[in-house]
């Protein structure tokens, strides 16, 4: 009886401590969160100082007028990666170590689940140092997705049919050009190989997001004597166009065939690499 009376609390108290570890596993993470994310709400309502020091020359009015007619700035571009690590519980646990430094708007598990770590108005850091066009802060331009993957495996039916869905999301909402749609090693060439060579390129520009060359110069019957590349074609300026920093030539082809040749991935560009470069570079113009 005695036993019962003392197994009763015990248990209960088992429980509550059980359920909440459960619910609240995250608890403390999300708190450092929000007041971050005060911290910056914070800043915004700050009047800017119209000086910075006194031998500042440069001058503003001091008389601070605020206008009512803005908005918030919106991501423009949309970043895709793998995440190089073995699952979704794993990377999650990344982007919440304070000294990883590194996150993303975005994961996506290999069962399509998907993971929202940071509202789409906020500079996540996932992309890091890079270019893209004269682009180079994309971490304030862009929205990072990462794909749970180890980096050298096939990303699963389910995993691309979230991705699309949640890119036809994004570029309704923040009107984003389809040329929009990169991946970490588009602008990070020599420092970055990620979504790996199996990442579905052509699919997603087939629903729109990025481009693809057209696909006649893939067809059997397809003859590239009878297709001769314009005399002044230059094969950096078209990477250049399309987005590539080019600073270093080698880098940037491999990336560039990381994305669109992906039969071979080295640094030579065959006659058939640059007729698809030239294809696709017209539609960057
Ligand atoms: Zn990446």
């Amino acid at each position: 009886m005695r036993v019962q009376r003392l197994l009763v609390p015990v248990l209960l108290l088992t429980q509550t401590l059980l359920f909440s570890c459960t619910r609240d596993s995250y608890f403390l993470n999300n708190k450092a969160h929000e007041k971050q994310v005060k911290d910056r709400i914070q800043s915004l309502l700050e009047i800017p100082s119209t000086k910075q020091s006194n031998t500042d020359s440069l001058t503003i009015n001091d008389q601070w007028i605020g206008t009512t007619n803005f908005s918030i700035r919106r991501p423009n571009f949309v970043v895709i990666h793998h995440t190089a690590q073995e699952s979704l519980d794993q990377t999650i646990t990344t982007f919440t170590l304070t000294r990883t430094q590194v996150s993303s708007h975005y994961v996506i598990g290999r069962d399509g689940t998907i993971v929202q770590m940071l509202n789409d108005y906020l500079r996540s850091w996932h992309a890091g140092r890079g270019k893209w066009g004269n682009d180079t802060d994309l971490n304030s331009s862009s929205i990072g997705i990462e794909l749970d993957n180890n980096g050298s495996e096939y990303f699963s039916e389910q995993q691309i049919e979230s991705l699309l869905l949640l890119l036809g999301r994004l570029k309704e909402k923040y009107n984003i050009p389809t040329a929009n749609f990169i991946g970490h090693s588009d602008l990070a060439p020599g420092r970055k190989v990620d979504p790996n060579v199996y990442f579905p390129w052509k699919r997603l520009a087939d629903a729109g997001f990025g481009f693809w060359y057209d696909e006649e110069l893939m067809s059997p019957g397809f003859e590239q004597s009878k297709h001769p590349l314009p005399e002044n074609f230059n094969a950096m300026d078209a990477l250049r166009i399309i987005g590539y920093d080019i600073s270093d030539p080698e880098a940037a082809i491999l990336s560039f065939k990381l994305h669109f040749i992906k039969r071979d991935v080295d640094k030579d560009l065959s006659y058939l690499d640059q007729l698809i470069l030239y294809n696709l570079y017209k539609k960057y113009l």
